[in-house]
């Protein structure tokens, strides 16, 4: 994947330039960032070159494994440390520190950002800027409790004071985004505060981008056009063949001391001009209220210590760099970039593509099933994987979720062996980070609420949904709730059966509730059935919880629902598609794994025709258009799984009467097993929803209501 680089930093009316950056070719991926420092006249541009050179000097031996975003996060807790270290030693350099974003940009096409602090990364795509990183101020985090609204804290006097930074504390937490597969003609930007406070999204995304030099050139020539005041920092790496500058020098945090230190002897200072560096030696003989020159430390103690030798690559970056055209940025030696490594880049596309499942789906491997062709017995244990058994059913979410960068999936690879077959999903196509246009505001105080957030917290999911139904009749700026709600059940239950591999059906039974709540057989004690619920076949009672009843609460909302409508602007109509293509997907895997395990009970009988009937009914209504609108691909393997686990194997026994049931009842072709008397079912002109129930007062869903 070819890419071309444009970066820029000035010092604007700032008596030093405390920004730094870099743009930084490895072998098979490239590291760009930018850090914004702060504290005293020295301690802002050596916390932040620090981190840039500590970051450039160790990501190659932490990213070697190929999981970039752990590379990230280790790499700038270890520039934390450095800074931190630096400043503790050194009292002129105390309270120094500085933000950071890093990029990785991988062979395979996909980004990884790691940020601390308020630089941001956005990725610019078709005349739209999306903000990738959120950035750690104080505000925000009033935000998040609700103390403050987003628009106030936009205008608020301290919007600049961080939560988060590196060098300050001890520790740090390294905030991760997820990876995002790029497409020609992306570009992703990072950028100092300097530039976004300054130049609208709006702006960044306007900006012609067929290159990034004069990209970035213009973006700084907005900020000097509004006459900003601040360091004023971008790097923009454009996917695609574009002209563009080489890597950028690695900051040498020694030098700027050395430039401190010399510039107490004006004789030098001709000479400090010519000195090209990541940081403007002039700044620190024109700050005003800089402190006598000599107070400031010849050299600081750290650097005392015996530096280390420089890398190879280093060597070469500002060795190849000599004899090559300066471009006008004064910061910027460049080296073009090698036909070379995009050769090699493009080969490494072609291996095994750890990233590729770095996607919000990734991967899932459930039940030990996939291939239709092929038959899963969930009663046969799978010798071969024993230590590959990896059932999470209420174990930390963490342990579930697919590591990005770390999944061998190549959804070619053959299936291990006829005996089980993990389910392989189709990546998702790229999405963009969605951010949300309306429905940000703080909901008013009140009970709803806090049942909402309570319920979401404990992992009640479907309390969490409904408390926030109910506070949405409230006010339509409940909404926040709503990602609150949908976060329970990602973390809660899907994310559970993400992964998961089955090998029996009593493992199965285990992850029942991550499925619709409760368990198949041996219903928890708490679990009262209505008296109404009891005459339905147990298949059709409704969802407690767990996926389906996500599935379900989508399905039956009504028009005049704000959930769909709230949800989708919160995360995107894409994103749900996703989500509810994962929710499906695993549904339809059970249901063929069920379809094929030995002997039947009436047990797997009736989980069958549960996964049977809902997966059918998904296809039939709301959640089935999302999915033909946004993932048409899994559309025919979902239709292809239904009908294997609704017909008898060439040899095998016949399907039993509530599996055809459960199917025809989800297509529509047969009205609901329901109790309520009614005129008849209903029947929809437009075919798009399945007739959950009846509706008198409401749209009444197997004994939910939602208005
Ligand atoms: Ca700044």
């Amino acid at each position: 994947m070819k890419r071309a680089f444009g970066y820029r930093s000035e010092q604007r009316k700032r008596s030093e330039n405390q920004d730094s950056f870099g743009v930084f070719d490895f072998d098979g991926y490239t590291l760009a960032i930018v850090c914004d420092g702060m504290g005293g006249h020295v301690g802002g541009a050596q916390a932040s070159s620090l981190a840039v050179r500590t970051v450039h000097d160790c990501i190659e031996e932490l990213a070697a494994g190929g999981d970039y975003p752990e590379a990230l996060r280790v790499a700038l807790e270890r520039a934390n440390q450095a800074i931190y270290e630096a400043a503790r030693k050194n009292h002129r350099l105390m309270g120094m520190g500085t933000t950071a974003v890093a990029a990785i940009l991988t062979g395979e096409g996909f980004v990884h950002i790691a940020h601390v602090g308020d630089s941001r990364a956005y990725l610019i795509n078709e005349g739209q800027a999306v903000q990738v990183t959120r950035d750690h101020t104080m505000v925000n985090l009033f935000v998040d409790a609700e103390l403050l609204t987003p628009e106030d804290a936009a205008t608020h006097p301290e919007a600049h004071v961080l939560s988060r930074s590196l060098g300050v504390e001890r520790q740090v937490e390294v905030e991760l985004s997820d990876p995002i597969e790029l497409a020609d003609n992306d570009v992703v930007l990072l950028c100092s505060d300097g530039v976004h406070g300054v130049v609208t999204d709006w702006e960044l995304g306007s900006i012609d981008w067929a290159a990034p030099e004069p990209g970035v050139k213009h973006v700084l020539d907005i900020v000097d056009a509004r006459e900003g005041d601040d360091n004023a920092t971008a790097v923009a790496i454009l996917i695609g063949d574009a002209p563009g500058m080489g890597t950028s020098p690695v900051p040498d945090p020694k030098s700027i001391d050395a430039q401190v230190a010399a510039l107490r002897d004006e004789a030098q200072i001709q000479m400090m001009d010519d000195y090209e560096s990541a940081s403007d030696p002039d700044s620190y003989r024109t700050e005003p209220s800089a402190p006598p020159r000599e107070d400031l430390p010849s050299t600081p103690s750290y650097l005392d210590e015996e530096p280390e030798p420089p890398s190879p690559r280093e060597t070469q970056t500002i060795g190849t760099s000599v004899d090559e055209p300066v471009p006008d940025q004064k910061q910027a030696t460049p080296r073009p970039l090698q036909r070379g490594k995009d050769e090699k880049l493009k080969k490494k596309k072609k291996g095994a593509s750890p990233a590729r499942l770095l996607v919000p789906l990734g991967v899932i491997g459930l039940m030990a099933i996939v291939s239709l062709g092929a038959i899963a017995f969930l009663t046969r244990p799978d010798p071969t994987d024993e230590d590959e058994s990896t059932i999470i059913v209420d174990g930390d979410p963490s342990n579930v979720r697919p590591k990005p960068g770390t999944e061998p999936i190549d959804p070619a690879v053959p299936e291990p062996d006829d005996s089980f077959f993990r389910a392989r999903i189709p990546d998702p196509p790229r999405r963009l980070p969605h951010r949300p246009l309306r429905y940000t505001q703080p909901p008013p105080r009140g009970q709803s609420q806090f049942v909402a957030v309570q319920a979401a917290r404990d992992h009640k999911c479907a309390e969490s949904l409904d408390a926030v139904q109910e506070a949405m009749a409230l006010s339509p700026d409940h909404a926040k709730l709503y990602s609150q709600a949908w976060f329970c059940f990602q973390e809660s239950h899907a994310r559970q059966l993400v992964n998961s591999k089955v090998e029996n059906y009593e493992q199965f039974a285990e992850l029942e509730s991550h499925f619709r709540g409760w368990p198949e057989f041996g219903d928890p004690e708490d679990l009262e059935w209505t008296a109404e619920d009891k005459r339905l076949p147990l298949w059709y009672r409704p969802a407690r919880d767990g996926v389906e009843y996500r599935l379900e609460a989508w399905a039956s909302s009504s028009e005049d629902d704000l959930m769909r409508e709230v949800m989708i602007d919160l995360k995107g109509e894409p994103s749900i598609a996703d989500d509810f293509a994962a929710d499906v997907l695993v549904e339809a895997q059970a249901a063929v794994a069920l379809s094929r395990a030995e002997p039947r009970t009436p047990d797997i009988e009736e989980a069958w025709a549960r996964r049977v009937y809902v997966v059918s009914s998904a296809l039939k209504g709301r959640v089935g258009k999302l999915l033909r609108t946004h993932r048409p691909e899994l559309v025919p393997q979902l239709e292809e799984m239904l009908e294997t686990a609704t017909t008898a194997q060439a040899e095998g026994p016949a399907v039993p009467g509530n599996i055809a049931k459960a199917h025809k009842v989800g297509t529509g072709e047969e009205p609901p097993p329901t109790i309520v008397v009614r005129p008849g079912p209903k029947v929809d002109p437009l075919g798009e929803e399945p007739d959950l129930g009846p509706e008198p007062g409401g749209t009444k869903v197997k004994g939910k209501i939602y208005k």
